[in-house]
């Protein structure tokens, strides 16, 4: 099934999208990721891999290229028969079960987490989110969540 996967733009002519890709066992040893990038012109970034032989695979990855190729690309990628999500859709905070009380600051790596020293307050940027779940077990009120 085809869903629409959010593109960013990026500098120039650059954009980006951040992908959640479940393979089904049949694919994981295929090289369908080397082809992708070659055939589209893409760039791309492993944020997350756990893939075991003849199981099924789970990879977050950023795209980058220019729009065209990276939506034809994506189109590729669910075509062949991977579940394409966004990682935008899979990581999520409920805003009102946060208390903002700041101890996930400093457990994500990437500062998708942080605190404006404006009003005191955490916010969630998740542009910013390579889907490591530490927050997840870290938040002491459960306010992130994860759907892979
Ligand atoms: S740890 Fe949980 S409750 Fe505390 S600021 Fe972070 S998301 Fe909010
Ligand atoms: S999953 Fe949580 S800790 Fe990991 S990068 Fe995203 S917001 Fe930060």
């Amino acid at each position: 099934m085809q869903v629409n996967i959010p593109v960013i733009k990026g500098e120039g002519s650059n954009h980006r999208s951040r992908l959640v890709l479940h393979f089904p066992p049949t694919l994981v040893e295929q090289p369908i990721v080397c082809q992708l990038v070659k055939k589209y012109d893409l760039d791309f970034i492993i944020l997350r891999a756990d893939v075991e032989l003849n199981k099924k695979g789970l990879m977050v990855l950023e795209l980058q290229g220019r729009e065209g190729p990276l939506r034809e690309g994506i189109v590729f990628l669910q075509e062949s028969g991977i579940l394409v999500q966004s990682l935008s859709q899979d990581v999520s905070r409920l805003d009102d079960r946060c208390t903002h009380c700041g101890a996930c600051i400093t457990i994500c790596p990437s500062e998708a987490l942080y605190l404006d020293r404006g009003d005191r307050k955490v916010y969630f940027d998740q542009e910013h989110c390579i889907a490591c779940e530490l927050c997840i077990k870290g938040c002491p009120v459960r306010a992130m969540e994860i759907r892979f």
